[in-house]
C-alpha cells in the first residue's frame, strides 16, 4: 500500500498555508508594496548593456562571492547612513527573503526558537518554520502607545521569557508602517544575549525625516543584522536582490548555508547597473512618500482610521467588513491587501493616478463601508 503525499510530507508542514498574495491582472495593483513607477529608460538601457556584457560568459559559473556587488552595496549603505559599511559586512540573496532564510539556516533549526512581534511581515514565521525552527508569536501594543506600537518594556519581558535564538524586528513595520525607536532595538538586543537580532528594514528609504537606521547600531553589536532590499524604493522587485549588513564574521557564517553560486551572473549585473543609477531610481521615493501622507490624510477625513506610515503603504482601519471592502475595491480594478486583521486593509502608495483611483473609490465606499462608532 502506498502512502499519500501528505503522509510523506514533514509533519510540521502538513496543513500549512503557502505565501499567497494574489497576483491578479488589474489596472491598479496596490497589494504588494512594489514601487509603481517603471524603471526609467536610461536605467533600462544600462541594465541591458550590463547583462549583455556578462552573457557570453554564462557558460561559466558566476562570481560565487559577488565581490563587486558587495562593494557597490556597501558604498550605497555607507553613503546613505553615514556609517562605514565594508564589502565584507554585506551579504546578498535573491530577495531579502533569501537572506532571511540564510540567517535561519545558520542560526535557527530544530530545537531553536525565533521570536517576532505580530502583526509584522508574514514571511518571518513562514521562513522560520521551513527551517524547523520554532516560531513564537510575540505581542505588540501591550504598553501605553497605539495598538500596533511595540512597547519596549513588554518586548524585553517577552524576550526574557522565551529566550529566543533569533529575534525579528521590522522597521518600518509591515503591515502597520511604523518605524521602531532605536532605544527599543538596543533594549531588545541587551535582553537577548543568545540571540541574533534581525532588523528588517525593507522600507527604510521611505521613513520620515529623522528616523535613524539600525545600521547606526551595528558597531560593537556582533549579533545585530540589518536586512534591506532593492525590491521597494529601488523599483527592482523583479530583479530579486536583497541584502544585509552585519559583522564580517556573521556574513562568513552565512557562506556555510547558501547554495553555491546562488546569485546568477545576470542578477548581479542587473543589481550593479541599478546601483550605478541609484539616485535616478530613488527619485520616486519623495513622490511616493507624498502619496502615502496624502492617503493617510484623506482616509482620516473620510472617517476611517489610517495608521501614520514610514513606508510606501498605509494600513487603515474603521471598516465594518474588510473583506467586503476588499472585494468592492477589486470590482473597480483596485487590488489592495487583506492582511488578516479584522476591520483593516493595507494599500500601497502608488503613482498619483493610482492613488487618486483608490481614494476616489474609497470616497464612494466609505459612507456604507465604515464601521459603526
Ligand atoms: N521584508 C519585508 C518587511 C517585506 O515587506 C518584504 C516584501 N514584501 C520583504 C522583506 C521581502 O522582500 P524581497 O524578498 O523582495 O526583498
Amino acid at each position: 500500500m502506498s502512502c499519500s503525499l501528505n503522509d510523506l510530507l514533514r509533519p510540521d508542514l502538513r496543513g500549512g498555508i503557502a505565501y499567497g498574495a494574489p497576483q491578479l491582472d488589474v489596472p491598479f495593483p496596490l497589494n504588494t508594496n512594489e514601487n509603481s513607477y517603471a524603471v526609467p529608460q536610461h536605467v533600462v538601457d544600462a541594465i541591458v548593456s550590463s547583462v549583455a556584457e556578462v552573457a557570453p560568459g554564462l557558460n561559466r559559473y558566476p562570481d560565487r562571492e559577488f565581490i563587486r556587488l558587495r562593494e557597490d552595496l556597501a558604498a550605497y549603505l555607507t553613503r546613505t547612513s553615514g556609517v562605514t559599511v565594508t564589502a565584507a559586512q554585506v551579504w546578498a540573496g535573491n530577495g531579502s527573503n533569501e537572506v532571511l532564510l540564510h540567517i535561519l539556516q545558520a542560526f535557527g533549526g530544530t530545537g531553536r526558537v525565533a521570536l517576532g512581534f505580530t502583526p509584522a511581515y508574514s514571511m518571518h514565521p513562514i521562513i522560520t518554520r521551513t527551517t524547523g525552527t520554532r516560531w513564537v508569536d510575540g505581542r505588540r501594543g501591550v504598553g501605553g502607545g497605539g495598538i500596533f506600537d511595540l512597547d519596549p518594556r513588554s518586548a524585553v519581558a517577552q524576550v526574557r521569557q522565551h529566550q529566543p535564538n533569533i529575534v525579528f524586528l521590522c522597521s518600518p513595520n509591515n503591515p502597520t508602517g511604523t518605524a521602531l525607536g532605536l532605544d527599543t532595538v538596543e533594549a531588545i538586543y541587551d535582553a537577548a544575549p543568545r540571540a541574533i537580532v534581525v532588523v528588517d528594514e525593507a522600507y527604510a528609504e521611505f521613513a520620515r525625516a529623522g528616523t535613524p537606521s539600525a545600521l547606526t547600531l551595528l558597531r560593537g553589536r556582533d549579533r545585530l543584522v540589518v536586512t534591506r532590499t532593492m525590491s521597494k524604493a529601488f523599483a527592482l522587485a523583479g530583479g530579486r536582490l536583497g541584502y544585509l549588513a552585519a559583522t564580517a564574521e556573521l556574513t562568513q557564517a552565512l557562506r556555510l548555508v547558501r547554495l553555491p553560486y546562488h546569485l546568477s551572473a545576470p542578477a548581479q549585473a542587473v543589481a550593479c547597473a541599478a546601483l550605478e543609477h541609484v539616485d535616478d531610481l530613488l527619485a520616486t521615493v519623495e513622490i511616493l512618500k507624498a502619496q502615502r501622507d496624502h492617503i493617510v490624510c484623506e482616509l482620516g477625513e473620510m472617517g476611517l482610521d489610517p495608521v501614520p506610515s514610514d513606508a510606501n503603504f498605509v494600513l487603515f482601519g474603521g471598516l465594518a467588513d474588510e473583506q467586503a471592502t476588499w472585494q468592492a475595491l477589486l470590482d473597480q480594478g483596485i487590488l489592495v491587501r487583506d492582511v488578516g486583521l479584522a476591520h483593516y486593509l493595507r494599500v500601497t502608495a502608488g503613482t498619483t493616478e493610482e492613488t487618486e483611483a483608490f481614494l476616489g473609490a474609497m470616497r464612494r465606499l466609505a459612507p456604507t463601508h465604515r464601521q459603526e462608532q
